[in-house]
């Protein structure tokens, strides 16, 4: 069975290995590993230990996004969030249920966040401190340019957080060059390659010593973490860490390091995209977003207007084909969405594409077009 979701992704046999080992989490031996592989993703994000940590928390995307909008936004902390689709509205969910205060900036969903529309949303409201960007918003399949975001929110002298959980080990990232950004999170299970359960942050670290006590819950403490597992303490975790999925990490890290980085992840995730994108077209579908705009992480196409669309059926048909896509949307038009990411290759995409048009039939649908609203 191949995954085409965005996340957990299809992993390597060796990656999976590497989980079904024991590890104890305080032995010595184990602390090589918990430090090397941050020094390894702070290395990926292009920061310096002088300047930024990456900081590991158990669990999965939403604990990371929460972690950083608690460690850097005070109590009542305003944050601009350009409203991409339903990972930008968690973002705002997270940061409300946490006491803080979020802006949500409506934008159009179906193209790229205009930069310009943030500049003039910071320069209208002084009393927002953050930008927070989903880099890859999964639900549309959209990427942002966040060297433009980047550049306005600095030039307004305002902070910014991103959420790069669907784009981090494929898109690029470098935190040198973005002084204005206070973290990047992200998660093992995507275009990392590893497997559930481990979120980092790559965090700046004068923001971390700037932001103590205020995160107002010690589980999702950022600055907590920095001083109990980087200056502080003696690299112990502070709580059990999920040892074998780190030690699972450090294996697709390998992987991702053997396949020439991120770059060349990226132009993998490219063809993939390409190859879906062109299918399904080919076998008479209609997607979401535009060909110029569309992003290599997840492609997002309309549900056939076929009266006997039905997702769940659909998904099952393919299931049975060996594919397994999301059973939800996350758009407010009904659709079906299928991830680019993994370790899996356009090859694998084109025999997606043959199973999908053979579910089509399965399941008795025959007008493929866009339902009219
Ligand atoms: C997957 C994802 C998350 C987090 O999802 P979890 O289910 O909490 O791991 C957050 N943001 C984006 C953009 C994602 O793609």
């Amino acid at each position: 069975m191949l995954l085409l979701i965005p996340g957990p992704v299809t992993t390597r046999p060796e990656v999976r290995a590497a989980a079904g080992v024991d590890l104890a989490p305080w032995d010595f031996d184990f602390r090589d590993l918990y430090a090397g592989v941050r020094d390894r993703l702070l290395r990926l994000a292009g920061g310096a230990p002088e300047t930024h940590a990456a900081l590991p928390l158990p669990g999965c995307g939403h604990f990371i996004n929460e972690a950083a909008l608690r460690t850097f936004l005070p109590p009542g902390g305003r944050i601009l969030v350009p409203g991409t689709g339903g990972y930008a509205e968690r973002m705002v969910r997270l940061a409300r249920e946490a006491g803080r205060d979020p802006v949500l900036l409506e934008i159009d969903r179906d193209r790229p966040i205009d930069p310009a529309a943030v500049a003039a949303a910071l320069a209208a409201d002084p009393t927002i401190t953050h930008a927070g960007i989903v880099y890859s918003e999964t639900a549309t399949g959209l990427v942002a340019d966040i060297d433009a975001i980047g550049a306005v929110v600095r030039a307004q002298g305002r902070r910014m957080l991103v959420d790069a959980v669907s784009a981090f080990g494929a898109l690029p990232v470098d935190v040198a060059a973005h002084p204005e950004i206070d973290a990047v999170v992200f998660t093992a299970n995507k275009c990392l390659e590893g497997l559930p359960g481990l979120a980092y942050a790559i965090a700046r670290i004068d923001r971390l010593e700037a932001s103590v006590g205020q995160a107002g819950s010690w589980s999702f403490d950022l600055a907590d973490i920095y001083h109990q597992v980087v200056t502080r303490g003696d690299g112990r975790p502070r709580f059990t860490p999920p040892a074998q999925i780190i030690n699972a990490l450090n294996t697709a890290l390998d992987f991702l390091e053997e396949e020439g980085g991120p770059e060349n992840r990226l132009a993998r995730y490219q063809a993939n995209m390409g190859t879906l994108y062109d299918g399904l077209i080919r076998i008479g579908l209609r997607l979401y977003v535009a060909r110029a705009w569309q992003g290599p992480i997840i492609v997002n196409v309309h549900a056939p207007a076929d009266p006997q669309w039905n997702l769940q059926g659909f998904v099952d048909a393919l299931k049975r084909r060996g594919y397994l896509i999301s059973n939800f949307h996350n758009t407010p038009t009904p659709g079906f969405r299928v991830g680019c990411i993994g370790a899996i290759t356009p090859y694998d995409m084109d025999g997606a594409v043959a199973a999908m048009d053979r579910a089509l039939v399965d399941i008795g649908v025959h007008n493929r077009g866009e339902k009219s609203a």
